[in-house]
């Protein structure tokens, strides 16, 4: 079975965003692929964390896999400091990333902006540490949203510079990006990613938001001029709540726009709202009926799985660049 890696990474409010473009897609993939799915608590650190909250969204994160329907029979969940071979293939990466190659990287310009006072060196590592998680397991697809391609094309280079220098150690990632779904944009502004690190929760419906919260965000999203409910080049706002409720109820948007034929804005919002509760409510449940203890079990237990993977790359990594 062709190996899948991801995560997510706990900091800020997991939401829609981070469900329908990547969470939905792993469950699928469990089918027929071995599946790693990691908490990427390092990533996490890349911007300034209060220690007790990071402790708390570690779990948090965890819960989400499991209450979206990742398995821990088939698949290995863990938390990536939980194997140090993450940090360790990150320095050798570092050796033969390019600083100019990690200058383009758009995360690291726009991440730049948002915490100008404290761009760290970890920031500007980022996707060299992203590289070593997929090339650490031989994965061959990174099923991710598409804010991420640009991170997976260069765990790709890498992998390849490293062939190169040392020897055919690395397979060659392949992101995977489902069309629908891979950019769910923020519902206060169209323009942009809905995001776990917004300032203003307007921005995004987090997994966790109660029903009266998610009715209310909805109530308020931006829309564009005009009354019909039709998605569009020219309706960036409708077309993303069009591709919320068409995802969360497996229906195509046409099927969508002519049950909304001849209503308005209003009604449709009511309608969406209710489409989006009805897919939190047993999500959530889930997720509340999950105790510390046996999320801190099945993450232990898939970490000793993840490590003897890891351990076995590493070793081979160590003796092709001359480590003894
Ligand atoms: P941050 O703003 O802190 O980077 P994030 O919302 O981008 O947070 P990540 O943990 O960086 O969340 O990403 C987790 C996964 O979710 C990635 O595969 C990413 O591509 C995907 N993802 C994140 N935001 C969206 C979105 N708005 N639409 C679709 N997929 C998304
Ligand atoms: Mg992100």
């Amino acid at each position: 079975m062709p190996t899948v890696f991801s995560g997510v990474a706990p900091s800020g409010v997991p939401h829609l965003g981070t469900y329908l473009g990547a969470i939905k897609n792993w469950v699928e993939l469990q089918k027929d692929h071995q599946c790693i799915f990691c908490v990427v608590d390092l990533h996490a650190m890349t911007v300034p964390q209060d220690p007790a909250k990071l402790r708390a969204k570690i779990l948090e994160v965890a819960k989400i896999y499991l209450a979206a329907g990742i398995d821990p029979k088939k698949s290995i969940i863990f938390i990536q400091s939980h194997v140090k071979e993450h940090a360790e293939l990150c320095w050798i990466l570092n050796t033969i990333a390019r600083i100019p190659e990690l200058e383009r990287m758009t995360q690291f310009k726009d991440k730049s902006q948002e915490h100008k006072k404290d761009v760290n060196v970890g920031l500007f590592d980022y996707p060299v540490l992203m590289a070593a998680d997929i090339l650490l397991y031989k994965t061959q697809v990174v099923p991710v949203g598409e804010d991420q391609l640009q991170h997976v094309e260069l765990a790709r280079t890498l992998a390849e510079r490293f062939n190169g220098k040392f020897g055919e150690i690395f397979v060659l990632p392949k992101a995977l990006v489902h069309k629908e779904g891979a950019r769910i944009m923020a519902l206060d502004d169209p323009t942009k990613k809905m995001s776990k690190s917004a300032a203003n929760p307007a921005n995004y419906l987090a997994l966790t938001d109660p029903p009266d919260v998610i009715r209310e965000k909805i109530k308020k999203a931006v829309t564009d001029s005009g009354k019909e409910i039709i998605a569009g080049p020219d309706k960036p706002a409708l077309s993303n709540l069009l591709t919320i409720y068409s995802l969360l109820a497996e229906k195509p948007t046409a099927e969508i726009e002519k049950m909304y034929q001849g209503k308005g804005y209003a009604e449709f919002k009511d309608g969406l709202a209710e489409v989006v509760v009805d897919f939190l409510k047993p999500f959530q449940e889930k997720f509340n009926g999950l105790s510390d203890e046996h999320v801190l079990k099945v993450l232990s237990e898939g970490a000793a799985k993840a490590r003897q993977i890891a351990s076995q790359t590493m070793e081979e990594v160590k003796k092709s660049v001359g480590l003894i």
